[in-house]
């Protein structure tokens, strides 16, 4: 059977892998899918979901598992994602981590590929800082990095384990960040 590619992207805050995310989900054509902006959607157009996820997402915390897994297998079996994506802000724990991995065994489709994005702590802060989301206060900002290190780091971990990470060095300029990734992508 043919595979499908996936992608997931992993990186702390302000590390720039939705911008990547986007860009390439452009340039090969993979839709992009990523929960951070799902769930500004939903609070911007006051759905149930959002109600319940906004103040965990301008707290700097993460939504709670059941309110996104079922939105993630529904997503994974729309039409216009079965020859390919592009994840970006899920996993952000084990636990959706290994929910992914049973999913995507069952859908048995697709073969994906991990990427890493690794930024400087200083360079972080400033990247966050200059793009002023509503969740990009210094304090939630300082939150959301712990969060990360507590919650995020693990998955990292996780997939280093099972052999599937390849990191790159996204303290470079966006272009610089594209190329790279594209040399590791294998599609
Ligand atoms: P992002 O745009 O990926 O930085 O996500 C913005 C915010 O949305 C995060 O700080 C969390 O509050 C929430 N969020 C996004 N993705 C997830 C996820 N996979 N699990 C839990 N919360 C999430």
């Amino acid at each position: 059977m043919s595979h499908a590619k996936g992608l997931i992207f992993l990186g702390p805050p302000g590390s720039g892998k939705g911008t990547q995310a986007q860009l390439l989900s452009k340039q090969l054509a993979m839709p992009h899918i990523s929960t951070g902006e799902i769930l500004r959607e939903a609070i911007s157009k006051k759905t149930e979901l959002g109600e319940k996820a906004q103040f965990y997402v301008y707290q700097g915390e993460l939504v709670p598992d059941e309110l996104l897994l079922d939105l993630i297998r529904e997503r994974f079996n729309q039409n216009d994602i079965q020859s390919g994506w592009i994840l970006d802000g899920f996993p952000r724990n084990v636990s959706q981590a290994t929910f992914l991995d049973k999913l995507l065994l069952e859908l048995g489709k697709f073969s994906e590929q991990v990427i890493n994005l690794e930024v400087s702590d200083k360079r972080l802060v400033e990247r966050l800082l200059l793009r002023g989301r509503k969740d990009d206060t210094a304090e939630t900002i300082r939150r959301r990095l712990e969060v990360y290190r507590e919650k995020t780091q693990p998955v990292i971990d996780y997939y280093r384990q099972h052999c599937r990470l390849t990191s790159v060095d996204g303290n470079h300029t966006l272009e610089e960040v594209t190329a790279s990734l594209k040399e590791v992508i294998t599609i």
